[in-house]
């Protein structure tokens, strides 16, 4: 009997295997569809610059819109999308469209700068400057009002050659800003050797605030070599009023999460600016000081 059962769940085991494969199968397809016919959207979240209050860019969230119109978060999909190498049309697609975005903007007059995620992938095998300056000639985009977010293992990786291509794009305007910091590499040569606008403090350690001396002496770390190599620092994933008043106190720049907005579609983002809910700086070009 026992063997029997044994043999149940082996076999129970095996059709729970197949299916999985089959699901991962399926879902492989469909994103590499989905690539196919641009099926995605972008959210945008605003930046908020603390001493003003006002807003001094939007980061450029991917959604995948299933054919139902359903929207799947990057959470489910980026995995896949770096295992398969379809990361790369996909960011390409991010990159255009976000572009695209900025010039609808700034015919309405809102003139802000859009930052976009790039997968540390894309330096292994492409060359990110030349994606950057398609996206930028194709839509006529100022590439001051372009920022790219990159991890630490982004750069660190392939130090020389992503040091070249970010010094080339910082030639032509466009900014950078790593994604994420204290949470990859201990190494932060690359702080003073790259050219480096901000540095986004991961949401990991915002959301101890309240709980870990940790963290708290992580973001005061942080801010303070922000401060001193003059690039800007902005907390991800402020969430409530008294992470917001910590991270003033702390002299934190900038700051980015629900409490202000969550990410919204484009004509969200418009009619919150329009009604003025949220106020653009204006002037926000490169030069610009607060950032
Ligand atoms: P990220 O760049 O660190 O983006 C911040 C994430 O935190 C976003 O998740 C955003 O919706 C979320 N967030 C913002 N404020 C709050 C908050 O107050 N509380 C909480 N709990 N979460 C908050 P999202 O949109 O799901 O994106 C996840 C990650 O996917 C991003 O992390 C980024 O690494 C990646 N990603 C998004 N869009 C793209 C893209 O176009 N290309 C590439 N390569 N990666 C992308
Ligand atoms: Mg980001
Ligand atoms: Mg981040
Ligand atoms: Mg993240």
């Amino acid at each position: 009997r026992a063997k029997n059962e044994g043999l149940q769940h082996y076999a129970f085991f095996e059709t729970a295997m197949e299916h999985a494969v089959s699901v991962a199968a399926d879902l492989e397809q469909a994103l590499r569809q989905a690539t196919e016919n641009g099926a995605f959207t972008l959210h945008y979240q605003p930046e908020i610059d603390l001493a003003s209050g006002m807003v001094t860019g939007v980061e450029a969230l991917i959604r995948w819109v299933r054919p139902d119109g359903e929207l799947v978060y990057p959470g489910h999909f980026l995995p896949l999308a770096e295992e398969t190498g379809l990361i790369v049309p996909m960011t390409v697609w991010s990159l255009r469209e976000a572009c695209r975005q900025g010039t609808v903007w700034a015919r309405e007059g809102i003139n802000i700068r859009i930052a976009v995620n790039l997968s540390g992938m894309l330096f292994r095998h492409h060359d990110v400057q030349k994606l950057v300056l398609d996206a930028i000639t194709e839509t006529g985009l100022d590439p001051a009002f372009l920022e790219l977010e990159l991890t630490e293992t982004a750069l660190i990786e392939n130090p020389e050659v992503a040091g070249r291509q970010l010094a080339a794009l910082q030639d032509m305007g466009v900014s950078v800003a790593i994604d994420d910091f204290g949470t990859g590499y201990a190494s932060m040569i690359y702080l003073t050797t790259m050219p480096i606008r901000r540095l986004k403090i991961d949401a990991l350690f915002v959301r101890e605030i309240d709980s870990s001396s940790s963290s708290r002496a992580i973001i005061k770390a942080i801010i303070a070599l922000g401060n001193n190599l003059d690039i800007r620092v902005i907390a991800e994933g402020i969430e409530r009023e008294d992470q917001l008043l910590w991270l003033k106190e702390q002299g934190c720049d900038q700051a980015q999460g629900f409490l202000f907005s969550r990410p919204v579609p484009a004509e969200k983002f418009q009619q919150m600016v329009r009604a003025g809910v949220l106020t653009v700086s204006d002037g926000q070009g490169a030069t610009e000081r607060p950032d």
